[in-house]
Order: C-alpha cells, then structure tokens, then sequence
C-alpha cells in the first residue's frame, strides 16, 4: 500500500476543486485493505473511499482524514458471459473488454468516466442501461465486521442512481471486485430519442454492442465536457422522478414527463434550459449548452463559488416550477472522528 501526505483534492477530482487531504493510501492488493483502516484508526483520522473523482468534491479546506483508493487491477472472463473486474480497472476499459467479446449488457455505458468500484455505488447509468441490469455480485471489505465478503445484487437493493452503498450503508463497504452476467445479442429498443436519431441519420442497421458503443461515444463526445479539457463531475443534478399522480399534474402543466421502465421522470436539465441558465457562466461555472444538467468549473477558485452556482440554479427552478432539484455527486466533508462523510 502507498501511504502520501497532503495531497490536493482538486488534483484527485474531476470538478478540480478542494485543499489538501492529509493522507492518501493506495491499495494494490486486498489484504492491504485492513492495514490502511488500522492507519486511520491509529491516528484517530476518519477515512473517505474515493475512485477517479469523477462524482466527487472536495471542499476548501480538504479533509482531515485518510482518503483510501482502490488500485486493484485485473478483469477476468470467469465463463462465457461472466466478466469480473478489479474495483481500480477503469470503467471504459471493461466496457470495451465485453464488447470485444460481442456480448451485451453495458455498451450504453461506454465513456462513462471513473474506476469499476464506485459503478454500483450510485448504480451508473446512460442510454437505457445500468449496472444494476447485469450486476450478480460485488467483493468488499465489510468495515463494521471488519471481514472480507460478497453482497449480491439483491442486497445492493439498486434503484435509480442508488445502492444501499450510498444510502443506508453508505461508507461501510471497501469495494473491491466486481462480477457482471452479460448476454448475446443486442440491446433491446426502442433507444433514446438520440441513438434513435443517430441511427436513422447514419442509416445503421447493425445495433450490435460494437455499434451501439460506437453511437454512444459519438453522442457523448459531441454534447458532455471530456474530463480531461473541462472540469466537470458530469450531471450535477439528478433527473426529477414521479409517481402517477405527480406525473398527470405535470403533463397536465406542459413539462415533458417520459414514462420508462423505471418509471415517470423529467429531464431536469430541461427546467435548467426553460429558466434560461444553459450556457450562463455563474460564478465560475459555466452551465453546459449542449447539456444543461451539467456544471463546468471554468474559473470557480473555491468551494463557495460551486455552491452559490448550485443554491442560484436549486432556487430559481423551485420558484419557477415547484420542484427541488438534487445534488449528484458526493462530497468529502469533514467529519468527527469514527464518523464519515
Ligand atoms: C463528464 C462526465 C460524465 C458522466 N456521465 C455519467 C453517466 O452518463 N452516468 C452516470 O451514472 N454517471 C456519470 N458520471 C458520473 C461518474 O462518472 C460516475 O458516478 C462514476 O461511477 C464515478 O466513478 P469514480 O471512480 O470517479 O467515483 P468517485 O467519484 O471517486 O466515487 C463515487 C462514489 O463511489 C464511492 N467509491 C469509490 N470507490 C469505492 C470503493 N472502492 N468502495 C466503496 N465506495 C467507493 C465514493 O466514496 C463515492 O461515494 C459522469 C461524470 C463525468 C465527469
């Protein structure tokens, strides 16, 4: 395990911003995973498990704490449909691994960026897919039995963008490999309106994995900010979900409710775009044109400039439109010790 000191949260984060971390422990192997919660305890540092920061944040005044990185590597073909992945494999490169091998299950959720682990955390998604759809089991690290076990897909008890990972036992499991079932054939339609756009513009007729991977990198590539040239945690904020009842009274207000598999939803980038804020630049954060859920830090210097941003947009849509809109990504706070963000 590699043990740094005082490392900056902007520079393990894609949104780039937050102070130093006082300690960052890379893990490579599992049984090093007890050794570095021992660490935290020892010093009496309360601990934050982080991937590639794609969905976290940091705060001004960084984290009195011990932030504990997942490094395992290795994916492993354990049958003909079943793929296991080290919880530090980038994502996009076990999506391309499934692909080669003509199976599908997670083509929609190519380019999506961050490492294998925090996948099942908030239940990724994109395009129709999500990794509860193939998910079996996941390997951790139980903190609270301090024991190495397996939760199946059941206990994970998925729903949109959440796991009990980030909900009722958030904090409480070290991932460390995942196992996915996937299938032959292709993703069942119809698609989102885009691919299906992409496809009749492109007249495509084979919606294989390969293809549907390469339609969805394309659509992404021309509408979300690249990790790498922007700043940006991706969606900022959650799509708005509905039961029956709220869904009539707001087709009955002319907002665009779609109605899926996993129930009624608004698009909540379209009350971002309706109240006028896409393309804004607020506080440093500039509100993406081509896709208004998402917030690039153009020249934000702190914390505060991302929350007065946030607070302006949250604000104006509830009194435009009566709906609160809610955070994505995660935050690393301090907190007590024994305690975690
Ligand atoms: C440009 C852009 C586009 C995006 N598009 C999408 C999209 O289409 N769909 C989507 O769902 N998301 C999207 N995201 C969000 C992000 O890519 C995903 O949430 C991704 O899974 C984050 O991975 P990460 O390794 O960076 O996680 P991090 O941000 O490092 O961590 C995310 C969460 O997982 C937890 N975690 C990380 N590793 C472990 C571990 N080993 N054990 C236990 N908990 C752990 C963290 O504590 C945290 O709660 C996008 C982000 C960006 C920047």
């Amino acid at each position: 395990m590699r043990v740094s000191e005082n490392i900056l949260i902007s520079s393990l984060t894609t949104m780039r911003l937050g102070g130093p971390a006082r300690y960052v422990i890379e893990i490579e192997k599992p049984e090093e995973i007890p050794d570095a919660y021992e660490f935290a305890k020892t010093y009496h540092l309360p601990t934050y498990v982080l991937g590639a920061g794609a969905n976290t944040i940091g705060h001004d005044e960084g984290f009195n704490g011990v932030i504990i990185i997942n490094r395992i590597k290795g994916i492993t073909d354990i049958d003909e449909y079943t793929v296991k992945a080290m919880g530090g494999e980038n994502w996009d490169d076990v999506v391309e691994h499934v692909v080669n091998k003509n199976l599908t299950g997670i083509e929609a959720l190519s380019k999506i960026p961050g490492l294998v682990a925090a996948a099942p955390v908030q239940n990724i998604g994109a395009y129709g897919q999500e990794v509860a759809d193939v998910l079996t089991e996941i390997e951790v690290y139980d903190t609270k039995t301090n024991a190495f076990c397996t939760l199946s897909r059941a206990d994970l008890k998925f729903a949109y963008r959440k796991s009990i990972l980030n909900s009722t036992e958030k904090n409480r499991y070290f991932i460390i490999s995942i196992t996915m079932r996937l299938k032959e054939g292709q993703m069942p339609g119809p698609y989102y309106t885009s691919i299906e756009k992409y496809i009749a513009d492109h007249h495509i007729a084979d919606l294989g994995p390969k293809s549907i991977r390469e339609i969805v990198s394309t659509i992404r590539a021309s509408k979300l900010p690249d990790p790498k040239e922007k700043a940006s945690s991706g969606s900022f904020f959650k799509n708005i979900y509905l039961n029956q009842t709220e869904a009539e009274k707001a087709i009955a207000k002319g907002y665009p409710v779609f109605h899926g598999k996993d129930g009624y939803k608004i698009n909540s980038g379209w009350f971002i775009e309706q109240a006028g804020f896409a393309g804004k630049l607020l506080h440093g954060m500039r509100v993406c044109d081509t896709a208004a859920l998402v917030l690039i830090n153009e020249s934000a210097t702190s914390y505060e400039d991302l929350a007065k941003a946030r607070n302006e947009i949250i604000n104006k849509i509830y009194d435009k439109y009566g709906y609160w809109l809610e955070q994505e990504p995660n935050e690393i706070i301090n907190t007590p010790i024994g305690k975690q963000s």
